[in-house]
């Protein structure tokens, strides 16, 4: 069987669904989270749905029973993940799991970004136990921006003149689950992301499509945490998060097109028609 956690979430619902798709049988297919409630719709198309937790081991040993291959999507909170994916490396260990595809961050060796110490720590950790596995660096997901809201308020963020290689968290899901469905891989490490562009850029795409000034504004890190913070954005996170822009002004988030196209079997979305899809 394939194991997805995290499929209680976007990345890993498309995923799954992305495997159904490809023809792999719903029961075939072990969708885990801790919310399962909602994934009940899977369950409902025969998906085998799993509770389990990052945090309780014997939920991921019980999880991981059987698994032949673990599309592992790294957990969602920045501070927490290094024992929560030491959980999973060394649960699917105990299970035997006989491939492990990992969600990392670019350049996760040699970013700087504080988003990647975690990632690096889990790539370590994945080496360590000698469980093949491939590494999905996936690059800044469009989503992460409010596009709608920008309609509004314009863009706001550290990144300077810095291209990010964004990609469509949909069309880097559906690379997962190829790569979980690769009978061979070229690569054990994948840089994958979209077409690299400045932030300005992407207000200016903003503003073409909907006929209204879309600008971009650019602001210190230390100004920019400020910003998110006043916005909602618990403090932590907020550093993290600009740290992170900071870094992706000298290029930390581009990574070129080459891989994901690569795994998706076609150029990734236009970052075009991206835009358009989220503005309708
Ligand atoms: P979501 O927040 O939609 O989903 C996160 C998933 O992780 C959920 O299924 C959640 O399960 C699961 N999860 C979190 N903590 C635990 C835990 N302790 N135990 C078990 N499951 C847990 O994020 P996305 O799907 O959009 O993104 C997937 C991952 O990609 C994120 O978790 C994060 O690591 C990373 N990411 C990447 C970004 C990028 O731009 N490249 C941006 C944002 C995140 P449940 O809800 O059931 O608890």
């Amino acid at each position: 069987t394939i194991v997805v956690t995290g499929a209680t979430g976007h990345f890993g619902r498309h995923a799954v669904e992305n495997l159904l798709s490809r023809g792999v049988p719903a029961d075939q297919i072990v969708a885990v989270g801790r919310s399962i409630e909602k994934i009940q719709d899977l369950a409902d198309r025969g998906v085998r749905v799993q509770y389990a937790s990052y945090d309780e081991p014997e939920s991921l040993r019980k999880a991981f029973a059987g698994a032949g291959k673990l599309l592992f999507v790294s957990a969602s909170e920045p501070g927490k993940r290094i024992p929560q994916h030491r959980n999973v490396v060394d649960a699917a260990k105990d299970a035997g799991v006989g491939l492990i595809v990992y969600t990392s961050a670019p350049h996760a060796d040699s970013s700087g970004m504080i988003l990647a110490t975690e990632h690096l720590a889990t790539e370590q950790a994945l080496a360590a136990s000698g469980i093949p596995s491939v590494i999905l660096r996936n690059g800044w997901y469009l989503e992460n921006y409010d596009l709608r809201g920008a309609l509004e308020h314009g863009l706001v963020g550290a990144a300077g003149d810095g291209r990010l290689s964004l990609a469509t968290r949909a069309d880097l899901a559906e690379a997962a689950a190829a790569a979980v469905l690769a009978d061979s891989h070229d690569k054990q490490v994948y840089e994958l992301g979209g077409e690299g562009v400045t932030l300005a850029e992407l207000a200016a795409e903003v503003s073409r499509q909907s006929g209204r000034e879309v600008t971009y504004t650019d602001l210190p890190q230390d100004k920019y945490v400020e910003f998110l913070v006043g916005v909602g954005v618990p403090e932590g996170f907020a550093a993290v998060l600009a740290d992170s822009d900071h870094h992706a002004a000298s290029g930390a988030l581009y990574t070129g097109p080459e891989d994901l196209a690569h795994l998706l079997g076609r150029p990734a979305t236009p970052l075009a028609d991206a835009v358009r899809a989220q503005l309708a």
